[in-house]
């Protein structure tokens, strides 16, 4: 099955270009630059390839980007007594329909058990279910002398990321010791270890204060969280990495003192890089103090800061302190799930739903003057694709790459909302929020996923990605 993508404007990292693009069956076959317009006659074919395609698609008027990489799920993740409500399934369906070809999400350790059979397990929720590619994370919740040694085994079998918690003391919580120990056996094998920098233990005093004082609703959340805490605890994982001389990646980065520790670091060469995401760019403490509870919709850790850090993140995007934009997405209903929280705002899931929207929200944030188009695909796609060991596989538009490609229509408008979203979860953080732009195809390795209006893919047709290690370390 051939597939010319005629008409469109390509746009990559590097810039944009008027350009056809053949597809022959799982891969890009070649990118055909286009006759300036007025050198020839528009009505004749594009190139001699599309005389040879099976199928033309006319994408005239609209962008043809490498497909979206999202770095940062979780899927069907148990969670305090509950769990996130996207499956596989209808998680990786609700990205294709967002213009993402491909997610990496985390698989769990509990404690006491080991990281390869953690790994197995979430195979076995994965494998067969889901409708992009998918690659794997590891969180690592319990450093001990036997998971340290899966580490190795874990990279061989493509997992070379491992993700630490500073936050949550008795859950995911690492101390200093430990973290350092995973970081100098990450380091031997150049993966990269990812911390959520929170100061988990100085939060918890805080929430037990406000708890005491009978401070419930989830604004609280955010006020027990401040954003000093996060720097700290950045500022220290950037500390032991470097004693480690290990590559480290800062996860779901929200406030200006965490991205001021990054920016440092960087500007010394260190190998340290961050990711940020829409919700930090977009929402705030104003949405997590909404009434009736309705600001347990917006609970996530880090929480949503004041609206003055939003600025600072924006620049960091442009500047490249931050590097890449995932979503965290991690979905539980307001009904039942968030609902657990009425009257202690503790026991609220942490987890907002947002991995169909990504793509959106960051053109969003080009039509706002905020980002460039090849930045908009460098942070998306590109990046990602580097950063984790899928280049030149993902993340690009050129011959020989998997035919993941999405056709976007930058002038569409679209309003956000639960009742028109696909993700398996009853509100959308975005409720009526209008934005410019929206995903007309999808393709995953050549195969049509989203098109004409329609999802057009089936569970198991996304692969497993073993992926190797950073790209752009120093
Ligand atoms: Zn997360």
């Amino acid at each position: 099955m051939t597939i010319l993508i005629s008409g469109g404007t390509v746009v990559t990292a590097s810039g944009t270009l008027d350009a056809d693009v053949l597809v022959a069956g799982e891969k890009i076959a070649a990118v055909l630059g286009r006759a300036v317009t007025g050198d020839a006659d528009p009505k004749a074919p594009a190139s001699p390839a599309a005389v040879a395609a099976d199928r033309v698609i006319d994408a005239t008027g609209k962008y043809v980007l490498p497909g979206g990489i999202d770095v940062h799920t979780h899927m069907e993740m148990p969670f305090g007594g509950t769990s996130s409500v996207d499956t596989f399934e209808t998680g990786t369906r609700a990205a294709a329909w967002g213009g993402t070809t491909t997610i990496v999400d985390f698989a769990v350790q509990a404690k006491g058990t080991s990281l390869l059979a953690t790994l197995d397990k979430w195979h076995a929720k994965a494998d067969g279910n889901c409708a992009i590619d998918y690659g794997f994370h590891m969180i690592v919740s319990d450093v001990n002398d036997t998971t340290l040694k899966e580490m190795d085994a874990c990279i061989a079998a493509g997992v070379n990321s491992f993700k630490m918690f500073m936050a949550y003391p008795g859950v995911f919580y690492a101390t200093d010791g430990e973290i350092l120990l995973a970081m100098q056996q990450a380091a031997r094998s150049g993966a990269t270890v990812m911390m959520h920098a929170e100061n988990g233990i100085a939060i918890d005093q805080l929430v037990a204060q406000a708890l005491a004082a009978g401070r419930t609703d989830p604004v609280n959340h955010g006020l027990t969280r401040p954003p000093e805490l996060e720097g700290e605890a950045t500022g220290r994982a950037i500390t032991l990495a470097k004693v480690a001389n290990c590559p480290l990646y800062i996860v779901h980065l929200s406030a200006r003192q965490a991205l001021e520790a990054v920016a440092e670091a960087r500007d010394t060469g260190q190998n340290v890089f961050a990711e940020t995401c829409p919700q930090y760019l977009y929402l705030s403490l104003d949405d997590l103090a909404r009434p009736d509870f309705e600001g347990a919709k917006f609970v996530a850790s880090p929480p949503l800061r004041t609206k003055d850090h939003l600025d600072s993140l924006w620049r960091g995007l442009r500047t490249n302190d931050l590097s890449v934009v995932s979503t965290d997405h991690c979905p539980f209903c307001f009904k039942d799930q968030k609902e657990l929280g009425r009257g202690d705002f503790s026991k609220i899931p942490n987890g907002m739903p947002g991995v169909e929207h990504r793509m959106d929200l960051l053109h969003a944030g080009v039509a706002a003057g905020q980002l460039t188009l090849p930045r908009w695909v460098e942070v998306a796609s590109t990046t990602p694709a580097r950063m984790f060991g899928l280049y030149p596989r993902k993340g690009v538009i050129a011959a020989g790459s998997d035919a993941d490609i999405v056709i976007y229509d930058p002038a569409a408008r679209q309003t956000l909302s639960a009742t028109t979203h696909h993700m398996n979860v009853d509100y959308s953080a975005y409720e009526g929020l209008e934005v410019t732009g929206q995903v007309v195809t999808t393709l995953s390795r050549g195969r049509p996923v989203i098109d004409d209006g329609a999802y057009q893919g089936k569970p198991g047709d996304g692969a497993f990605l073993p992926r190797g290690l950073n790209q752009y370390l120093l």
